[in-house]
């Protein structure tokens, strides 16, 4: 028996009860005549004492000798601690050891394995074990199984299945580079690893399985932008017989009790917004509606004057800042600046004070009289004590900066608290998104979502305005999941690869036995797929998913502990019939 307790565990009603622990040497005070340590396991810290006195000589003379994170085993009573810890579980008592057992001595760690570590990220995650042994780390990881934990619970109760589906696969496209495996038994030919099980979980419809769920990893080869990982987790779901509104309820149903499990938030409603009403009043597809500061279109009172900024511009758009009349010409020029960094872009702002008169003061007033910006007042919904920030331009541009700033304002005026929970649904998605650099059409969600019944007719004459049963939830100013109502005939999802540029070949060698399945009466399905890692992190009421990850990759794919990816011996490459052409 390694030990009768754990280190977060004894009371005073333990105390004389003779006791044996095992775990981690956390910290060492040596007095001389008195030894103290910190033992820690993943339950708690328990206080350990050697007494020059009451300690056997041969023991007392170790305990000098203990090192941080040594690895002990020890025997002793449980005694009353003369000053207590209110801060941890076990303060009131202290362990009287009366037998060592080092188990395993310890290097020096390379940081303190505190919950204010003196670690910098590279560093911690290269010795991502002893990160984990941290309370932040590992309170992550504990908190994620139980997010995964509650999401298993419910999903079987509504009676999904969970069903694994296969890692070596042909590519699913969603909209990311594969990852890739050379197959050494075929020479020459090449495993992609999924995107996402896609195309798996469509066949268990047309299996028959009706209601399918999986915790599944997922890869994508992307240019890793901030906190994303090129290896993620995905809750992947797939319902059969099933409209749109079938599966809104059902993942609002996960949703809700997650966040009531978790959080013990019950939310009222799942408001419903378009695609397009998201766009013109947030200027994104993952608005964070905990706070206001909607968008005003001005164009009819900012276009008819002769500033020809505005005259010039597709979009002048204006939101009113709270209070933000408080500004100075200081801060207000901060904001200008703000704008006009490279990442948002925005070639300047207009503003205008609403004071608390009722009269405005405009950057543009040469321009604009008192009944123009009581118009751009009412259009922003602003009030007294408010600044309006206008900015202009070509519309997808604007809407994406002002989106910015409405955020970072939202920030600094602290509206985006973490404990506060405003999911909502985005729906009616374009099916098509115009790509520039490649010039022609991709799927916005992917190739198998089905388009709004009576729009097919639309994808010859104008492809970009057919809408398709896709939806995302969206928690917070964060995409969560994910989905659509798919395809489930031959025709239709063949009429779909030739807009996206397929030639009839290429569909079938790539997705052949999709169509084929499609053949052999697929019933009508669809689905969604929460991203875990993400919705962890929010749910832990933080920014990076990296930080509920056990062992994460860094901003360049790596990982730095195991030191992947890394070079290959020539012999391995020759069994893959691989040769590099710049070894
Ligand atoms: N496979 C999709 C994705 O990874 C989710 C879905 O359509 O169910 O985003």
């Amino acid at each position: 028996m390694y030990r009768s307790h754990t280190c977060g565990e004894l009371r005073k009603a333990d105390i004389n009860k003779e006791v044996v622990l095992a775990g981690w040497v956390q910290k060492v005070r040596d007095k001389g005549f008195m030894v103290w340590v910190d033992l820690r396991d993943r339950y708690g810290i328990t206080q350990l004492i050697f007494d020059e006195e009451r300690t056997a000589k041969k023991i007392f003379d170790q305990a000098q000798k203990l090192g941080r994170e040594f690895v002990i085993q020890i025997t002793g009573v449980v005694i009353e601690r003369s000053s207590k810890n209110p801060n941890i579980s076990t303060g009131a008592i202290e362990i009287l050891v009366s037998e060592l057992n080092i188990l395993n001595e310890a290097l020096l760690p390379p940081f303190t394995i505190e919950d204010d570590t003196d670690g910098g990220e590279e560093l911690r995650m290269k010795y991502r074990y002893l990160d984990i042994r941290r309370n932040t780390v590992k309170q992550n990881l504990i908190f994620r199984h139980k997010v995964s934990q509650v999401v298993r619970n419910y999903l079987s109760k509504e009676g999904f299945i969970e069903v694994e589906t296969p890692y070596l696969i042909k590519s699913t496209p969603e909209g990311a580079r594969d990852f890739v495996v050379p197959s050494r038994m075929n020479e020459g030919q090449f495993y992609a690893l999924p995107q996402s099980p896609q195309t798996f979980k469509q066949l268990l419809m047309i299996g028959g399985l009706d209601k399918y769920f999986q915790i599944v990893k997922c890869f994508r080869d992307e240019d890793l932008r901030a906190d994303r990982q090129p290896e993620f987790t995905q809750i992947d779901c797939e319902m059969a017989f099933v409209e749109q509104e079938d599966v809104l309820n059902a993942f609002e149903g996960l949703t809700r009790h997650l966040l009531k499990e978790i959080k013990n938030v019950e939310v009222k409603e799942f408001p419903r917004m378009t695609y397009d009403e998201a766009m013109s009043t947030y200027g994104n597809d993952k608005p964070d509606i905990r706070f206001g500061m909607t968008f005003g279109e001005l164009n009819a009172f900012a276009q008819h004057k002769d500033f020809n900024v505005f005259n010039n511009a597709e979009l002048v758009i204006g939101i009113a800042v709270p209070g933000g009349n408080k500004y100075s010409r200081k801060e207000i020029d901060n904001l200008i600046d703000w704008v006009k960094r490279p990442q948002v872009g925005a070639l300047g702002m207009v503003y205008c004070r609403y004071h608390d008169d009722g009269s405005f003061k405009s950057s543009v007033d040469k321009f604009y009289d008192q009944d123009d910006l009581q118009k751009w007042a009412e259009l922003t919904g602003a009030k007294p004590g408010d600044l309006i920030c206008v900015l202009s331009g070509e519309t997808n541009k604007t809407r994406t900066q002002m989106s910015a700033l409405r955020m970072e304002l939202g920030d600094r005026l602290g509206l985006r608290n973490p404990d506060d929970f405003a999911p909502l649904w985005v729906v009616d998605f374009p099916l098509l998104e115009w790509d520039e650099e490649t010039k022609r059409y991709h799927a916005m969600h992917h190739p198998f979502t089905s388009p709004k019944p009576g729009q097919i007719n639309l994808l010859d004459s104008d492809p970009g305005a057919v809408k398709a049963n896709a939806y995302d939830l969206v928690l917070n100013g964060n995409e969560i999941g994910g989905g659509s109502i798919r395809i489930y005939d031959k025709n239709t999802q063949s009429l779909m690869f030739d807009h996206l540029g397929f030639t009839k070949e290429e569909a079938k060698a790539q997705f052949g036995f999709l169509m084929n399945a499609f053949e052999f009466g697929a019933p009508p399905h669809g689905g969604i797929a929460f991203g875990l890692d993400r919705l962890v992190a929010i749910l832990g009421g933080q920014e990076t998913i990296r930080d509920f990850i056990a062992f994460p990759k860094n901003n360049s794919g790596r990982d730095v502990m195991i030191d992947a990816p890394s070079s290959i011996d020539e012999q391995q490459l020759n069994e893959l019939h691989l040769k590099l052409t710049n070894p």
